[in-house]
């Protein structure tokens, strides 16, 4: 079971030592925090397993404002998310870059959490299977099902909203994607301390991508207990 924290671009890395060190999460489960790339030396310091939040595809080049995975490595930083829905939507992410990242980020030995998911629009038009089914077979064509991937199935729908999709809706869509591409898929979407273990107790549910409750270093032990208690 993993649970990964999405910091986005909040905690400096005063605020990702603070945090870190009064983080103690439970040994059964794996906890991974993901801060903005500037508190990621910080975070590795601490010793928890630290993730950036994107990394590009080429080794090196002109490439302004990225970071390459030899970068992350060097760093100590152990995987990256990729293709999170505020990079398809804010920065121009595609199925195809992401896929290229992810590529990367494998060859490189880092682990990749590739997020898929659809829009209220997608969902309510019934487009909801071909987008997913686009995103992860893009996936799947680029590094199939590689040791170091999982996917987060992020309703877009439900990110920073408040609406978590339902155990039973994240469950038949983490089956779908599995059927796909067979690799541990995370749920994310508005996991709190107080849904948390109903949405990790479905069977094809591996784990939580958390945002907004993961900058709070109670709420998001408090989901790691969740997990815990259940495997
Ligand atoms: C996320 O940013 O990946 C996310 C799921 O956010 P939140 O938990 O705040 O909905």
């Amino acid at each position: 079971m993993l649970i990964a924290g999405n910091w986005k671009m909040y905690k400096g890395p005063g605020e990702t030592r603070e945090f870190c060190s009064a983080f103690t999460p439970p040994a059964s489960i794996e906890a991974v925090i993901c801060p903005p790339f500037g508190s990621l030396g910080a975070g590795v310091a601490s010793g928890h397993t630290i993730f950036a939040q994107n990394v590009h595809w080429a080794e090196e080049g002109a490439f302004t404002g990225e970071v390459s995975a030899p970068i992350l490595v060097e760093l100590g930083v152990q995987g990256a998310i990729v293709g999170h829905s505020e990079r398809r939507q804010y920065f121009g992410e595609t199925d195809e870059t992401i896929a290229r990242r992810v590529f990367a980020a494998v060859e490189h030995g880092l682990r990749a959490i590739a997020c898929v998911g659809e829009s209220a629009e997608e969902r309510e038009s019934g487009q909801m299977d071909l987008v997913l089914r686009l995103q992860v077979e893009a996936l799947a064509d680029a590094v199939g099902p590689h040791e170091r991937l999982v996917i987060a199935y992020e309703p877009i729908w439900a990110i920073g909203t408040g609406k978590t999709a339902t155990p039973a809706i994240a469950q038949e869509a983490h089956a779908f994607i599995k059927s796909l591409l067979d690799v541990p898929v995370l749920y994310g979407g508005s996991v709190k301390p107080d849904n948390a273990a109903e949405l990790l107790a479905q069977p094809d549910v591996d784990g939580a991508l958390v945002g907004g409750a993961s900058l709070d270093v109670e709420s998001f032990a408090a989901i790691c207990l969740a997990a815990a208690s259940l495997r």
